[in-house]
């Protein structure tokens, strides 16, 4: 090769370094900010009253972030009693993180009333569950009054609705593209849905400002039941959404090249695709039932997910319209998983439309197809057990460790000592550790009508070598990331790290 040849192939290769260390540099910069501190704090037009809607109907469109913006105001000013607006921070480029509580106690917590929340538009592009969302809180605040079932809904439940995670992204979203990237990205390019702490994989992702607000939020509500709102397929997708190991099924590699559909929104067919679907099994959560159970109350509540038919001929097809994120293919910093592994939280990914940003006049018929899901599928955490957990003289223990026997993903009690566990009908044995306290356990029976009550009461440690027992098991939001379980946990997640679930993070 001539010397020229070779000055002008180092010039090149200089030329990427700098440029990659230059995109590395700022991201890094973005990333080493302290993140924001929580603060949440209701609107405070919520007072103005020129905000008080005079049209009585949201209209079927696409709202952008300023007309969402109104929209939400508007709300908060025309239903003070049942509405209240905040936002958990603000995106890359300066826009709220809007959240809305949708409940008859809207301002205050009432004690031992459960949290749940619905979240959106992760994804910029994927725009129907942003607009659906904002449908839901019209439908569930105009419903009070008239509907027997959503006024107990709202009497007994503090629902949270974040219409959009990613306005930035939907902004350069674009109206009835079905396919592709534009829009799916934060506004530093990053993939929100791939950017969480992993239980299973170390993320090196860069923390994004989405990202931190939303894991301030759950760390400060304690939330029991949620779901999370995309587009690309017609499925409700359930933990976990990656797998602690991979295995190689040289069968299922012909299928998958025929029929290989990309998940949650990737139907581009590329070869990290392909790998990741061949090396799909099944990666069940201890609540395996659980999910299952409220991934079909969703699908079968809606007007034809629960069919399971594919959204093109040859493509992925499900059964009852729910599947197991992983046995779908696996994917590592995904938010389900985290709200379940970090914070004892049951959510799920819901995937609501074929194409991901269908033109407007389609709206109603999705309206229409999820009503009924969006409100059932959240009185679903008024199944299983709950309670609070107090000392010998009633003081409420905060912080306090739960499990369900045969369920080795903890959570813990709020400030007020509450906890709130879904559970099918059966009968469990309850365990609770407290740093000081004797460790307590419990059986109980949980029926399809209505949640058990269950109130425990901790007592002192009387030897101080009985509260250093206090096991340490999978949950809790001082988790780290990547980190193994080191002991309490079942076989199902003994082997974390293999070789090939190493080579394949690369493609995470
Ligand atoms: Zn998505």
């Amino acid at each position: 090769m001539k010397p020229a040849m070779w000055y002008l192939i180092m010039i090149v290769v200089g030329f990427f370094y700098v440029y990659l260390t230059a995109v590395q540099y700022i991201r890094g910069q973005e990333a080493n900010q302290p993140p924001t501190s929580y603060q949440p704090h209701y609107d405070p037009q919520y007072y103005d009253e020129n905000l008080i809607s005079s049209s009585n109907t949201l209209d079927f469109e696409y709202h952008n972030y300023a007309k969402m913006t109104d929209f939400v105001r508007s709300m908060s000013a025309t239903y003070p009693n049942l509405t209240a607006l905040y936002s958990i921070g603000k995106s890359v480029q300066g826009r709220e993180l809007w959240v809305m509580v949708v409940s008859a106690s809207p301002y205050e917590h009432i004690v031992g009333q459960p949290n749940v929340k619905y979240v959106a538009n992760m994804h910029g592009n994927e725009a129907v569950g942003r607009e659906m969302l904002l449908h839901l809180i019209e439908y569930l605040t105009k419903s009070y009054t008239t509907d027997d079932y959503v006024r107990w809904l709202l009497d007994n439940t503090r629902i949270h609705i974040m219409p959009s995670m990613n306005p930035d992204g939907f902004e350069v979203a674009k109206e009835g593209v079905c396919r592709g990237g534009q829009g799916r990205y934060n506004a530093r390019g990053f993939d929100l849905n791939r950017n969480f702490p992993d239980y299973f994989k170390q993320n090196n992702k860069r923390n994004q400002a989405e990202t931190e607000a939303v894991k301030q939020w759950v760390s400060k509500i304690q939330f029991v039941l949620s779901a999370n709102l995309h587009g690309g397929a017609l499925v409700a997708s359930y933990p976990f959404d990656n797998s602690p190991n991979t295995t190689l099924d040289w069968s299922q590699l012909l299928h998958i090249l025929n029929t290989t559909q990309g998940k949650d929104g990737r139907e581009e067919v590329d070869y990290r695709s392909v790998f990741q679907q061949f090396t799909s099994t099944p990666s069940l959560t201890p609540d395996e039932d659980v999910f299952r159970h409220i991934a079909g109350v969703y699908s079968f509540n809606h007007a034809s997910m629960h069919l399971g038919l594919p959204c093109k001929p040859g493509a992925h097809s499900f059964s009852n319209g729910t599947t197991n994120g992983a046995a779908w293919y696996p994917l590592t910093g995904g938010m389900q998983d985290y709200n379940y592994v970090w914070h004892g939280c049951m959510d799920v990914t819901i995937e609501l439309s074929c194409c991901k940003y269908p033109t407007a006049d389609q709206l109603p018929k999705f309206w229409a197809d999820n009503k009924k899901a969006l409100v059932r599928y959240l009185a679903e955490v008024h199944r299983g057990v709950r309670g609070f957990v107090k000392d010998e003289q009633g003081r409420p223990v905060e912080g306090a460790s739960i499990k369900i026997r045969g369920r080795d993903v903890g959570f813990q009690t709020t400030k007020y000592g509450e906890y709130w566990r879904v559970l099918l009908p059966g009968r469990y044995t309850i365990e609770v550790y407290a740093g000081g306290f004797d460790p307590r356990e419990e059986d109980f029976t949980v029926v399809e009508t209505n949640p058990t009550l269950l109130n425990l009461t901790l007592y002192r440690a009387a030897d101080r070598h009985e509260a250093q027992r206090r096991p340490s098991y999978v949950g809790g939001p001082n988790q780290q990331q990547g980190a193994a379980p080191q002991s309490g946990i079942s076989g199902f997640l003994s082997s974390i790290s293999s070789q090939i679930s190493n080579v394949f993070s690369i493609f995470g």
